[in-house]
């Protein structure tokens, strides 16, 4: 039997750790409180709180790297966010104390643009919007034109409510506004017709009648300084780390030696070995290459809206936090084309699909988990659910804080 001695040799961040491997399990010859599968926000957040009250941690991570979805690899000097690009807003002031004593956050404000066929509109839909497709300028004149726009739908409704996506942006912003920026963005992104999706999705946009751009109407948003790696990394100061190693293939069996709880941030349905089938997920996937021109767009995001471009965005990642001067004293940019992409096996898995399948598929595999003792499930694919960073966090706050 072939044991085999290995001193960090694919550890991240470890301190005096021996690991016996034996074929692909791997054992560890010291006693933690906490074993945590994955080190994205919730893991990382975990770990914090765990390490701070006292207890010994080990965070585990497949990827190559530590920090989940928020990683970012500096290219060119520039923080590109690797997974998506993710920008920090609540509502919640501790969170937001929280995660600014540990790095201060920048004034990034998301406002994207969008590009229609060349035409250029100010997201979310507000006196910017209505002015540049309308040339209206009062709040007035805005939502009499939008009242205009809406009235063939409201009448096809007879009363009922918007039972589909299309239905509910009709009437939302009426059909300029539907057909320029929401229809062929939207059937992109879903891959879908905008009337097989349901109502909801639109709800989150806001529709204002101010000149006010800031995508969120949370009180507090931002970047950290020096990006959302140096936030991961205070968040696992105390915590021993190793990345390479997937939990299904090392410590599956074996945990219970190593420690006293399982954090489990992994996949739902995979924990349970798909044992009642596979959840779906939806994905997005990125073309991302260097520019060697100081600013190539002007702005972190641009939508585009319609069927010329196949991505649905091009994010600038030096937008997030260089500005000003800054910019120009940049060389050159790092850009990334986003295209939604339908889910296949092996593909990173990023959105749930809140469908009623998948919804009550999840719901089965939840009432597995309660019979699972000193495992603790949470996170975005464990619990199978959409999850902003800040919730992520608050969670986990809460959690410590009982
Ligand atoms: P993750 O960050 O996904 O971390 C899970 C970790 O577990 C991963 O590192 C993974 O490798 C690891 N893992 C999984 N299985 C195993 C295994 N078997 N063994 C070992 N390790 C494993 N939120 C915002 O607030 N603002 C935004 O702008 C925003 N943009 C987003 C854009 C995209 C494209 C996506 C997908 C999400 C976005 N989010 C945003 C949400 C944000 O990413 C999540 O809230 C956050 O990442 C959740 O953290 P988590 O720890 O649950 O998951
Ligand atoms: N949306 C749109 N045009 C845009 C931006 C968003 O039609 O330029 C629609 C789209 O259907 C999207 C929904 O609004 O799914 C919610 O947008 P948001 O940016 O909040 O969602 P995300 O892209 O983060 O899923």
């Amino acid at each position: 039997m072939a044991v085999l001695i290995i001193f960090c040799t694919f550890a991240c961040k470890l301190s005096h750790i021996v690991f016996l491997k034996e074929s692909n399990k791997i054992f560890c010859m010291k006693h933690y409180d906490y074993l945590i599968v994955g080190s994205g926000l919730f893991g990382a957040t975990f770990a914090y709180f765990a390490t701070k009250a006292g207890k010994k941690c080990l965070v585990i991570d497949k990827r190559p790297q530590l920090g989940g979805n928020v990683y970012c690899e500096n290219i060119e000097g520039i923080n590109v966010h690797k997974y998506g690009a993710h920008i920090f807003h609540t509502n919640n002031k501790k969170v937001w104390d929280f995660v600014n004593s540990l790095v201060p956050f920048n004034r990034y404000t998301n406002s994207p643009i969008a590009n229609y066929k060349g035409e250029l509109y100010n997201l979310p839909f507000n006196m910017n919007t209505f002015r540049q497709m309308w040339g209206v300028t009062t709040p007035q004149e805005a939502k009499a034109r939008i009242e205009e726009q809406k009235a063939e739908a409201v009448a096809a409704l007879c009363g009922r409510e918007p039972q589909n996506l299309e239905e509910q942006a009709l009437c939302l912003v009426g059909k300029d506004i539907f057909t320029k920026l929401i229809k062929e963005y939207t059937e992109k992104q879903w891959g879908r017709d905008c009337k097989d999706l349901p109502a909801f999705i639109i709800r989150r946009l806001p529709v204002r009648f101010v000149y006010d751009n800031n995508y969120f109407n949370d009180s507090y948003q931002g970047i950290p300084i020096g990006g959302y790696n140096v936030l991961t990394e205070a968040l696992l100061d105390d915590a021993d780390c190793l990345t390479d190693t997937d939990f299904f293939e090392s410590y599956r069996d074996t945990w219970r030696d190593v420690a006293d709880t399982l954090v489990y941030t992994g996949r739902l349905d995979e924990y349970f070995g798909f044992s009642l089938g596979r959840l779906d997920w939806r994905t997005v996937s990125f073309k991302t290459r260097v520019e060697h021109v100081s600013n190539y767009q002007g702005n972190a995001v641009v939508n585009y809206t319609s069927h010329n471009e196949p991505y649905t965005r091009i994010i600038e990642h030096k937008h997030f936090e260089m500005f000003g001067d800054k910019v120009d004293a940049c060389s050159s940019t790092v850009i990334s084309e986003e295209y939604s992409t339908e889910y296949k096996h092996g593909m990173e898995p990023y959105y749930p699909v809140n469908d009623e399948k998948n919804n009550s598929l999840a719901d089965r595999y939840r009432s597995l988990t309660e019979a699972e003792p000193n495992v603790i499930f949470g996170g975005r694919l464990a619990e199978y659910k959409y999850y902003d960073m800040a919730p992520v966090i608050e969670k986990v706050m809460q959690m410590w804080s009982k």
